[in-house]
């Protein structure tokens, strides 16, 4: 007897099995706590949902350092930020006045800066 075809409700589980599964695959791999903790943030539901609703409400780039605006550009964000960093305010971290919609360049140059800052300050142990 031929199988039905999936309902798409299924094909929907399915997908976000695989998801889950590839994100801890690579959670395995990751070399310390702090970055698989963060893919396992960038992987669950709750933040997956936030991040399309808000993509779907800012689809620009926030254009945080004028780049755009100078070269007259409108360009599309690909990323949503967390303004203040989660590992400054884990608590700002599904609060969408702590977010921006950013494009790729934006969100490199932004995470550079960051990871930098992070590199000057001494830490406390
Ligand atoms: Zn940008």
């Amino acid at each position: 007897m031929p199988r039905a075809a999936p309902t798409y409700r299924q094909r929907l589980k399915v997908a976000a099995r695989n998801r889950r599964d590839k994100a801890e695959g690579k959670i395995r791999d990751l070399p310390n706590r702090d970055r698989q903790e963060a893919a396992l943030f960038y992987a669950s539901a709750p933040w997956r949902r936030l991040r399309r609703w808000f993509l779907n409400r800012n689809t620009l780039c926030a254009d945080p350092f004028g780049t755009h605006a100078d070269a007259g550009t409108i360009v599309p964000a690909e990323h949503v930020d967390h303004i203040k960093p989660r590992r400054d305010r884990p608590d700002l971290a599904f609060n969408p006045e702590n977010l921006q919609a950013l494009c790729h360049s934006c969100h490199s140059r932004k995470t550079r800066q960051e990871t930098a800052e992070k590199q000057e300050t001494p830490s406390n142990g």
